[in-house]
């Protein structure tokens, strides 16, 4: 990793020569609520003083929300044809915990199975990076994620005066070297980042406590009324999934075209909270009730990734406790999970 220095006074040159010579993507305020990773056009649409959190994440950008991945034509034979869409892009703005999302994405879609589409997307992005402030809702700190080493070729970090910008490609120092007057790095100036983040750590508010989770966990698996109470008020809508910047479940279907002759195979974002997720044939479901749904994605989001990369695929991100309607909150149960064991 390089660590290099540019100067607020030199910061907007660098962005806006990004936005006259690059495909970019960045953060744009919506409305008065959230920010949207969209197309920048104009240096002045970038805002990346967002505290709501992105809704949906940037993983839609490497694994959109439906994506046609074969054409196809049926005749005497059926010809079919695969459909691969990537565009150079980069993705300016995105924070630490976002990031850690889309690194748990690229071991998920090149592990066991290699996606074609998403490392092809992943491949053809260059990932600025920023610091932005938790909500009340973030416990991104206590899931390792407030803070990223990988996945990203330039890191921003606002130290006042100036960005204190990590290198972490070739690519990334490739695009300062193009675009931006950068300085080298003095003492004070590892000093103050040091400074900086033990101070930034402190702004993550909401703890939760994963010592010994795993056992905890295993502990009240099987205990009756617990996930029954914890899921008494789930609605099973999915948004917890549909705004979750590490759920990647998809479904894969037919469509096909007014000709009856041509169509295309798409997949779609899936949730594992709703009833028809655990339907198959013969109308038999493998997850019938809301509890067992929820208890089978705090194990997904907690424990199964955890034992498989090492990594859990939550980084506390916080998104999933705004979007629920019924106010469950992963942050109070795992908390919950520890204090039921302890009784
Ligand atoms: S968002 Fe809340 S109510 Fe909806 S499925 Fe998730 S936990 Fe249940
Ligand atoms: S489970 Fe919730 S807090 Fe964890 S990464 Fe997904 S949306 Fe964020």
């Amino acid at each position: 990793m390089l660590y290099k220095i540019l100067d607020k006074n030199h910061h907007k040159e660098f962005l806006s020569n990004l936005v006259a010579n690059v495909k970019m993507v960045g953060p744009k305020k919506k409305d008065d609520s959230c920010h949207d990773f969209t197309s920048i056009k104009d240096v002045d649409e970038i805002d990346t003083a967002y505290q709501k959190t992105t809704i949906p994440p940037a993983k839609k950008i490497l694994f959109p929300s439906t994506e046609n991945l074969v054409r196809f034509r049926l005749g005497e034979t059926i010809e079919s044809e695969g459909l691969l869409e990537s565009s150079e892009t980069v993705l300016f703005g995105i924070n630490a915990w976002d990031i850690a999302g889309m690194n748990f994405l690229d071991r998920f879609f090149s592990t066991d199975f290699a996606d074609e589409n998403y490392i092809a997307k992943r491949k053809a992005l260059t990932v600025i990076g920023i610091d932005t402030e938790p909500t009340e809702t973030n416990f991104a700190h206590y899931m390792d994620s407030e803070y990223v080493i990988e996945g990203f070729d330039l890191y921003f970090t606002d130290l006042g005066d100036r960005f204190f910008v990590r290198i972490a490609t070739a690519k990334g120092n490739a695009l300062l070297d193009r675009f931006a007057h950068i300085k080298d790095i003095e003492e004070n100036d590892l000093k103050d980042f040091n400074k900086y983040m033990n101070v930034y750590r402190k702004k993550f508010k909401l703890e939760i406590n994963m010592k010994n989770f795993l056992d905890n966990f295993e502990n009240i698996y099987d205990k009756k009324g617990v996930w029954e109470e914890l899921a008494e008020k789930c609605y099973s809508c999915g948004s917890c999934n549909l705004v979750c910047p590490t759920c990647f479940c998809f479904n894969v279907k037919d469509d096909i075209n007014l000709d009856l002759k041509t169509g295309q195979k798409m997949r779609e974002w899936d949730s594992c909270m709703i009833p028809e997720y655990g339907l198959v044939a013969g109308e038999h479901n493998f997850r019938p009730s809301k509890e067992n749904r929820l208890k089978q994605r705090y194990r997904c989001k907690l424990i199964t990734y955890k034992e498989k990369y090492g990594k859990n695929s939550c980084v506390g991100c916080g998104r999933c406790i705004e979007a629920c309607l019924a106010k469950i909150n992963i942050a109070e149960d795992i908390n919950a999970i520890k204090k039921e064991v302890n009784v």
